[in-house]
């Protein structure tokens, strides 16, 4: 029996990256999903690998939410899981941001996430079965530089998670998820195009790769079955342990092995 047998889903951002993988994961695990993504062909596509749903949605705009998931609901016969994933982001220095790409940015990654929780709410609590994940990021929990309005939308989303979860158990439980870097179309290009950024990231991460869709997807499903049931509020970061870089001390462990064995090195030399 399937992690989520039995549940109804809604994916944000489901078209692609890890909304599509978290779509398919939750398939896997027995969920009914309905994809939903403002790329009405890729939610398409992604509902047909597993005869879901779709709809063609733009998050930030609450009269297509609203309709998108009363049908879901209504073609599921309930909702009980929401993953809200949609998200866009940019790489731009704060005083070179325009007033319409800021509102942009909080639109999609906040305001979307707003819509989401207040659509499906009423429907979790009248099923009396509610389970919420919320894609918050890394950089709402420590600043990064050219992100200025994704970070601050995604410490929103945290907030919000906890602001949720708070309001309306017993019986919805709200948790966030803050990826690092996770190789999706997203970032593909940030990690492949430019030179040496894909090894730059892989040396800031102690698990020594960037991470995958599925290894947030996992901890979505996770986050949504009965195995968390006791967590809630949270934002659980998934990113090979990227955030614990910072101390003064960091990285001299290494740094002085490495001096070390320069020396002993040059000292066999020496001898030999
Ligand atoms: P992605 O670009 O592969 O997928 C994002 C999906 O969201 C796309 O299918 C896109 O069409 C959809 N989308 C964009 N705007 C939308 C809107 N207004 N309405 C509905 N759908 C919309 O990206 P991804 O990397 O899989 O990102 C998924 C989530 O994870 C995003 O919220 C992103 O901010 C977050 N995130 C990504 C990373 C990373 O390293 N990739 C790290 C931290 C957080």
């Amino acid at each position: 029996m399937g992690l989520l047998e039995g549940h109804r889903a809604i994916v944000t951002g489901g078209g692609s990256g890890m909304g599509a993988a978290t779509a398919r994961r939750m398939a896997e695990e027995g969920a009914q999903v309905a994809v939903v993504d403002i790329d009405g062909e890729a939610a398409r596509d992604v509902a047909a690998e597993f005869g879901g749903h779709f709809h063609q949605v733009d998050v930030s705009v609450w009269a297509e939410v609203r309709d998108a998931f009363a049908a879901a609901a209504e073609a599921m016969g309930g909702l009980s899981i929401l993953h809200n994933n949609a998200g866009v982001s940019l790489s731009t220095g704060l005083e070179d941001i325009e007033p319409e790409l800021w509102q942009r940015i909080i639109d999609v990654n906040l305001t979307g996430v707003f819509y989401g929780l207040k659509a499906a709410i009423p429907v979790m609590l009248a099923g009396g079965d509610g389970r919420i994940v919320n894609t918050a990021s890394i950089s709402g929990v420590r600043a990064s530089d050219g992100e200025a309005p994704y970070a601050a939308a995604k410490a929103g989303v945290i907030a919000l998670t906890a602001t949720t979860a708070l309001e309306h158990g017993p019986v919805i439980r709200c948790n966030a998820v803050s990826p690092g870097t996770i190789h999706t179309p997203m970032t593909h290009q940030f990690l492949t195009l430019i030179p040496g950024m894909y090894e730059h990231q892989v040396k800031k991460i102690p698990l020594g790769r960037v991470g995958e869709p599925d290894d947030v997807a996992d901890v979505v499903v996770l986050l949504c079955s009965d195995l968390t049931r006791y967590i809630n509020g949270q934002n659980i970061v998934v990113d090979g342990g990227m955030l614990l870089h910072g101390a003064g001390s960091d990285g001299s462990l290494f740094w002085v092995r490495e001096l070390l064995a320069e020396q002993e090195a040059r000292r066999a030399g020496d001898e030999g």
